[in-house]
């Protein structure tokens, strides 16, 4: 199954826990088949906190939705992951974004992600990789949901760290 993750990270060093994880999800055996740029981007929810790192990956794996949401959440804790203010300071956090045309609507597990559409530091990503991916619920083009967050928080590209992706 096709899926989009949002890798996030705004502690320590951000490009390589980002790395880090991608690294993890492919020991796993999830075959990643696109990857956006790494951007920079402004805190959305919980102002006083450091600019966070995110990217968008396109990803395989035969796992279903709630078997990946329990993989991510072994990686964020192998990465030492710790409780934290809701949405404050975090070395890696890892989302589903959408998984084809599937709807989850559990306790554990919400896809597609219910604020994807809101926020900047997903859309634009995601826009990057996946432009005319339709999303199921709203039936628009990811293009098009970019340029209609209503988000105002900045969102840029950071070039420097390109080179770190293969690492
Ligand atoms: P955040 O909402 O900032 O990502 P957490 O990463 O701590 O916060 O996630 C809190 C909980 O959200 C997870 O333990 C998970 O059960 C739940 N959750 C619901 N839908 C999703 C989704 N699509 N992707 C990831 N986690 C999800
Ligand atoms: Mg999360």
């Amino acid at each position: 199954m096709r899926y989009y993750l949002s890798l996030g990270s705004n502690l320590g060093q951000r490009a390589r826990h980002l790395a880090q994880a991608r690294i993890l999800l492919q020991k796993a055996g999830v075959r990643i088949i696109k990857q956006s740029s790494v951007y920079e981007t402004e805190p959305v929810d919980y102002l006083d906190q450091p600019w966070f790192y995110n990217q968008v990956l396109e990803v395989e794996t035969h796992r279903s939705p709630i078997a990946l949401l329990d993989l991510i959440k072994g990686i964020e804790l192998k990465m030492k992951r710790r409780p934290s203010p809701d949405k404050g300071p975090r070395v890696i956090d890892i989302d589903i974004l959408l998984a084809e045309k599937t709807v989850v609507q559990t306790s554990r597990l919400v896809v597609p992600h219910p604020r994807m559409s809101f926020r900047n530091f997903v859309m634009v990503p995601l826009a990057e990789i996946a432009p005319d991916l339709v999303h199921p619920l709203f039936h628009l083009p990811v293009a098009e949901l970019a340029g209609m967050t209503g988000d105002s928080s900045r969102v840029r590209k950071v070039e420097e760290v390109q080179h770190l992706q293969a690492v």
